[in-house]
């Protein structure tokens, strides 16, 4: 998806494609296919680009390192990308630098995962550090027989370093912050947005998030910027949050976030900014990872309302095309060009407008990229 902005400014992308059918590959006329832990295939492919930057966070460090030494430039660099990559060195920096997180411990036996729930109470949230544990990376576990299963496979693969505990947050909604920033240190942030989500999927971006406390939208963007200054993020990063509500000495309450992850690459929460914002996360990564001037990440309209497309009824979804376009000119539809599968991330619709404060007209908005997503998915048929 960075390559319609790459067109846009005459520069030439080449993409390690895992096969010729990737989506990236069927855009991008240079996309060898080959394999992200493959040094070989990599410093083959890596030789022909002036910087190489990353679509996911599975490189491992080693071949990142090797790639480094080779004089390959990468953004964001091996040093940044391990925050998105580790869940524990993430916690471990973001609490050094004071940022707000929810309670978590690193734990390696029965006796770690019974302190800690002593601390916090049950139930714990537990996760596998480095992603892709059997495809088990998070779980809400309630008692310690849940917990025994992980803690069989510590030391191994993704739980090489033991556990990520943390406290179930009882929060009020899922917000995610994207920011750029380039090598010179240049950062810019869009507006705050609610991720909504339906069964640990993502399924619509709401953009600016609605009715968010001022306050909270400043001390977000402010730790954002700084947690990308701080680890030296290079291109653009989301910062998914959960917001809380805290009860101050006075008994008032007042909102605030605890982040959860962090993702160096463009990221499904700002899709919304290539119809909904003057310069969109694909163009400003572009952007940023080749230390060019960043571009204004203002929205262009009062809300963007964007709904994800997953796999459903149809296995080609053009034949919808014709009602959709018909009934809403005011859609922006994209596919990826991904097979279907059902629950796959296919594409999302984006519909932008509304006056500033009226949550009616976000509401309508809402609907329409939420009626189009389900057409799309044939879960309605007219
Ligand atoms: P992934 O790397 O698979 O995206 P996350 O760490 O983002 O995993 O967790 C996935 C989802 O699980 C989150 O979006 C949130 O809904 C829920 N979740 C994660 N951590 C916690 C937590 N500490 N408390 C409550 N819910 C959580």
């Amino acid at each position: 998806m960075c390559q319609p902005p790459a067109v846009a400014l005459s520069l030439t992308v080449s993409v390690l494609a895992e096969s010729e059918s990737a989506s990236a590959a069927l855009v991008v006329p240079h996309s060898p296919v080959g394999h992200h832990t493959d040094l070989d295939a990599l410093r083959a492919w890596a030789q022909h680009c002036d910087v190489v930057t990353f679509d996911h966070e599975h490189v491992p460090q080693e071949v990142l390192a090797a790639l480094a030494a080779d004089g390959v430039e990468l953004h964001p660099s091996p040093d940044a990308l391990v925050y998105a990559q580790d869940k524990l060195a993430m916690r471990e920096r973001l609490t050094a630098l004071g940022l707000p997180c929810p309670r978590w411990t690193r734990a390696r036996t029965a006796e770690e995962v019974e302190a800690f729930a002593a601390e916090v109470g049950w139930p714990l949230v537990v996760k596998a550090p480095r992603g892709g544990y059997d495809g088990k990376g998070v779980q809400v576990c309630r008692e310690p027989a849940e917990v025994e299963p992980w803690l069989s496979g510590v030391g191994e693969g993704g739980l090489a370093d033991g556990l990520l505990l943390e406290e179930a947050v009882d929060f009020t909604r899922e917000l995610s912050i994207m920011v750029g920033r380039s090598p010179s240190g240049q950062a810019a942030a869009w507006p705050v947005v609610e991720t909504v989500q339906e069964g640990g999927i993502n399924t619509e971006v709401l953009a600016p998030a609605p009715g968010l406390d001022p306050d909270l939208a400043t001390s977000l963007t402010e730790g954002a910027l700084r947690i990308a200054g701080e680890l030296g993020v290079t291109g653009v990063m989301a910062v998914e949050v959960f917001e809380v509500t805290r009860v101050g000495p006075d008994g008032g309450t007042r909102a605030a976030y605890l982040v959860n992850e962090l993702a160096m690459r463009p990221h499904n929460s700002g899709h919304w900014t290539i119809d909904g914002s003057v310069t969109s996360q694909f163009e400003q990564h572009l952007r940023a990872v080749l230390d060019l001037p960043l571009g204004d990440p203002s929205a262009r309209d009062a809300w963007t309302a964007s709904a994800n497309v997953l796999g459903g009824d149809y296995a080609e979804l053009y034949g919808t095309y014709k009602h959709l376009m018909a009934r809403d000119p005011g859609l922006k539809i994209h596919l990826y060009g991904k097979g279907v599968r059902p629950g796959r991330k296919l594409g999302h619709v984006t519909v932008y407008g509304g006056r500033s404060g009226d949550l009616h007209s976000l509401e309508a908005l809402r609907e329409r990229a939420r009626h189009a997503a389900d057409y799309l998915q044939g879960v309605v048929t007219e």
